[in-house]
């Protein structure tokens, strides 16, 4: 798991290919530009990691193309101490990214036995520490530490969960890729109680939310 000075100059060429494509935030470049992806890749892939695609991991999942993983990270709009969902925990590229924001905390929810042990695994190999993962359904989110300011969404949901928009912060953020084929990307803000803005973002193509337990 070394990070060599290859890596490291793809990981530059990555960044100005993100700046280009328009991703500003100087906080997620900087964190595009640090996490070392190769790490979160199937191995047998490793040398693609650097592009700016998705790739299988396994499950029938994929790890999230980096473009998508900084403009959602970009739209999330963090701000120290914010308490942060992530459903899909998937290769924990997307966590690890968002864990490199002063001040976070993160949890993670997997739908996938498989991917949650390997990830969880690969968690502590790395030192890096979401607050919790979770095996479970993000469908229902965390109500348990709700409410948060943040909630990330990395796979394709044919609506919005309910669960999702009542389990955020008043000025809480919901960035969640909304469609059956090909998804919408889609940001709630919580204005008050019952009161939410929506704003959408330009077309993705994600994996399916999954409903039920495989
Ligand atoms: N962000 C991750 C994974 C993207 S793929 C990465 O970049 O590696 C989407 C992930 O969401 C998969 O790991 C999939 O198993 C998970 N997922 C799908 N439906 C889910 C649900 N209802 N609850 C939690 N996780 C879910």
């Amino acid at each position: 798991m070394t990070d060599t000075l290859k890596h490291q100059g793809q990981r530059r060429q990555l960044v100005k290919l993100l700046k280009q494509k328009g991703i500003q935030d100087e906080r997620v470049l900087n964190a595009v530009g640090t996490v070392p992806r190769h790490i979160f890749m199937d191995p047998g892939l490793e040398e693609y990691s650097y592009l700016d695609k998705a790739f299988p991991i396994g499950a029938n999942q994929t790890i999230s193309q980096p473009y998508t993983v900084a403009f959602q990270t970009q739209l999330l709009e963090l701000k120290k101490g914010d308490k942060v969902l992530e459903i899909g925990t998937g290769s924990g590229y997307q966590t690890a990214i968002l864990l490199t924001f002063e001040g976070i905390k993160l949890y993670t929810i997997e739908r996938q036995l498989e991917l949650f042990k390997k990830t969880t695994l690969l968690f502590k190999k790395l030192s890096l520490q979401p607050k919790k993962v979770i095996f479970g359904d993000g469908y229902q989110g965390l109500p348990d530490q709700a409410p948060f300011e943040g909630i990330i969404v990395t796979a394709g949901a044919p609506r919005v969960p309910k669960s999702l928009l009542e389990q955020l912060a008043i000025g809480g953020r919901l960035v969640i890729p909304v469609g059956d084929k090909d998804q919408v990307m889609t940001r709630y803000v919580r204005k008050g109680n019952k009161t939410f803005d929506r704003q959408s973002f330009g077309s993705f193509n994600f994996v399916p939310m999954l409903k039920d337990r495989n």
